[in-house]
């Protein structure tokens, strides 16, 4: 192995055949600078052995020290599973240790040997103890086994121990050639890690001390980054002119409107006509606005409004939604209203024909009566086909959905286009400011007066019964039903970020699931047989989901079971009780949206949390719900109590947090609110000194940015 470079191929390492090198390449990794920038997703805390003996009073995970007894045996079990099986022992009693589907793990375990198994000791019998599918290392008395293990993301055709194995050959080859791409003086002042060295300890960590300043410099790094990236961004498209209007005034819409604007929507406003209207906005500089409001606040008006301006004006709008159903339940509340005044209206979904996409493709440019004046859509509206040759607004719902690349990207299709954003997660302000830099921010702080408040109870397995007793009345009053579980995928994700910000999170005490498929059975079978249930998760096809969501909408479903998917906007008035199962184990503003798809309409509302887990963080978040029903305050309460690691988590979309290119690897995971500051203002006061990064002592960073703010069109896709 001579010669590698931070550029060869992964296929140079020993052990990357052709089927690993197309593994990973289907992870993004091509390059061994690539693997080593594929940083671990979460860390194991093995720590030290404990005896067989005390492992039977733990209900949890632990490193077992144990001699093999006998020869592993495997088995043919039920279907295609195989059974691996052997005894091990330590100074305190013995154990079954069994691997499932591993017949080859036979003739790795030899009589004699010593194994560090980690995993979770079962009590099968008074004498009979069992220890499922451990890891495990070899232990000798010559070698130290890590307490700390990362577990990284793998993929199909790619274990972790040969991820590990080839990033332990990348390492050597890549380190020395790092370049910081935080210049020494910074590093110095907030007392960072060398790039090079946080690398080396993320893959191996040899302590929980060097652990956490390798992560501080990781976090620092790419809050640091996103913050000038975005600065430089918004300074390089604000140069795009886009038509300003002449025409702002918004009377014939209110007064067309069922209901007076709060002051924070009139507010929201006339933020945007100023942006737009051709008297304060001569150099006709486009308009980058997100408005950011709690669930039911009334964004979708304000941005009607602001696309009956554009309309109004003789311009063109898109309003792209993230889901077919939001973008249909768009056109059924925006499009009358704009009507009224002779602005003509087009859906653009995937599940249309191509006979009927044609047909809005040819009306977006025609210029007699039958013409678009505006276009409601998902990503559809993105296609290279569609061209509305006198757009002047692009309005897109349910940011949280789009990171900062898809909008970037967005913005690049719609050169000449006013932007408007709008976000239904509250955040506070001054995360706000951080993660929507490249936008000015409207808030909608204030919801519709007499909005009803939805009843928020905490209750534990003993209400059970009760609870199906509540909603059958509730449905045979009319109403509707949400029951949401946790998705099993999120248990393990979940319990693996635990572990990494807190070793000791993993309870005991950690109450089983409802997984939501066996649960849906459930309440059909032998709960509600009479009831209409259905049930919908996050991994069947959106088309599916929609229909699924349609149905319930419709009043065709008594009672929807699902994971939650339904968070994003989805607006079933007739929906009056939401039963979130296993609400320990979600997020306070997670929580906080999902009630909020309960009490949209006149119906009286409540919303249960089921919860006997007894964890004092836990409590205190449900505690929050139930007595906190104001967005803005619930997210300060978040940042207050977890750090703002989800904000960060939640602000890239699915795809790009999963490639693993997502811009906050580590952030996602940070606990540290001055952390964040701290990175803000160095990247604040480095752009004054520096404002276009041309000094040479800064190459390295312009290199890292222009690396991770690099669109392409497939980033909206
Ligand atoms: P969101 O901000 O969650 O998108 P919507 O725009 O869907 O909220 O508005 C929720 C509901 O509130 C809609 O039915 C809308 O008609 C109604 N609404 C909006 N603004 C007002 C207002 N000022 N007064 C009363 N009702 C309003
Ligand atoms: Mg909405």
């Amino acid at each position: 192995m001579k010669n590698l470079t931070p550029e060869s191929s992964v296929a140079l390492l020993r052990g990357i055949g052709e089927v690993r090198l197309r593994a990973l390449g289907h992870m993004g990794i091509k390059t061994l600078s690539d693997l080593v920038w594929h940083t671990p997703r979460a860390y194991q805390r093995r720590g030290a052995p404990i005896l067989l003996k005390d492992g039977v009073l733990l209900d949890d995970t632990a490193s077992y020290l144990l001699t093999v007894a006998t020869q592993p045996t495997s088995v043919r079990m039920r279907g295609r599973l195989t059974m691996t099986k052997f005894r091990a022992f330590d100074e305190s009693g013995h154990t079954d240790v069994v691997f499932f589907n591993q017949p080859y793990l036979k003739n790795q375990f030899k009589v004699g040997e010593c194994y560090r198994f980690y995993g979770k000791l079962n009590v099968v019998s008074k004498k009979r103890l069992q220890l499922s599918s451990p890891a495990f290392d070899l232990f000798t008395p010559f070698t130290e086994l890590p307490s700390i293990v990362p577990v990284y993301r793998t993929g199909k055709d790619i274990t972790s121990k040969a991820l590990i194995a080839a990033i332990n050959q990348a390492l050597p080859a890549v380190l020395p050639h790092i370049s910081d791409p935080i210049p020494s003086e910074i590093r110095e002042k907030h007392a960072l890690l060398p790039l090079s060295e946080a690398l080396a300890i993320l893959h191996s960590p040899r302590d929980e001390a060097s652990l956490s300043s390798a992560m501080r410099r990781t976090v620092f790094e790419e809050i640091f980054c996103f913050a000038i990236g975005l600065s430089l961004f918004r300074e390089q498209d604000s140069s795009l002119p886009a038509p300003t209007f002449k025409d702002c005034s918004l009377e014939d819409l209110t007064r067309a409107l069922p209901y007076r604007l709060t002051n924070a929507q009139t507010r929201a406003l006339s933020d945007i006509a100023m942006d737009v209207d051709e008297k304060h906005n001569p150099s006709n500089r486009a308009m980058k606005r997100i408005l950011i409001g709690d669930v039911g606040s009334g964004k979708t008006v304000v941005a009607a409004a602001a696309i009956y301006l554009a309309c109004k004006n003789g311009h063109q709008a898109v309003l792209m939604a993230p889901t077919e159903i939001l973008a249909r339940q768009h056109m059924q509340d925006v499009a009358p209203l704009l009507s009224k005044f002779g602005i003509r209206t087009a859906l653009l979904v995937g599940s249309m024909t191509k006979k009927q996409k044609e047909d809005v493709y040819a009306k977006l440019t025609s210029e007699s009566d039958d013409g678009i004046d505006l276009l409601i859509g998902t990503h559809a509206v993105l296609n290279e086909k569609v061209t509305l040759p006198r757009l002047a607004l692009t309005v897109t719902d349910e940011q949280h959905r789009f990171g900062v690349m898809q909008r970037a990207a967005l913005r690049r299709k719609n050169r000449n286009s006013h932007l408007l954003v709008m976000s239904a997660t509250p955040i506070p302000r001054t995360l706000a400011l951080s993660l929507y830099g490249d936008l000015d921010i409207s808030l909608i702080d204030e919801l519709p007066a007499g909005r009803q408040t939805v009843d928020t109870f905490r209750i534990g397995e003993r209400h059970r019964l009760r609870l199906y007793g509540f909603i059958r009345e509730e449905i045979q009053k009319g109403g509707q039903a949400y029951v949401v579980c946790p998705s099993i995928e999120e248990e393990i994700e979940d319990i693996e970020a635990a572990t990494l910000k807190n070793p000791l999170a993993i309870s005991s005490e950690r109450p089983p699931l409802k997984a939501a498929v066996e649960y849906a059975r459930e309440l059909q079978e032998e709960i509600f047989p009479d009831l209409r249930i259905a049930f919908m998760h996050g991994k069947m096809p959106a088309s599916d989901r929609d229909a699924v969501m349609l149905a319930f909408a419709r009043g065709e479903i008594d009672v929807l079971v699902s994971t939650t998917v339904i968070e994003v906007g989805v607006n079933v008035p007739n929906a009056s009780v939401m039963i979130i199962e296993n609400a320990e184990r979600f997020g306070l503003s997670q929580l906080h949206q999902l009630r909020g798809r309960v009490g949209r309409g006149t119906r009286k509302s409540y919303c249960f949390l089921v919860s006997d887990f007894k964890g004092e963080h836990a409590s205190l978040r449900l505690d929050t719900i139930k007595n906190e029903h104001d967005g803005f305050k619930i997210a300060e309460a978040d940042l207050a109590q977890r750090g703002p690691g989800d904000f960060f988590a939640g602000s890239e979309s699915d795809a790009l947090r999963q490639s693993g290119a997502g811009i906050f690897r580590m952030a996602s995971l940070c606990d540290d609110t001055e952390l964040l500051s701290e990175a803000f203002e160095a990247a604040r006061l480095l752009r004054e000194r520096d404002p276009s990064l041309s000094l040479p002592e800064h190459a390295p960073l312009l290199t890292r940015i222009n690396e991770l703010f690099t669109v392409t069109e497939d980033t909206i896709s």
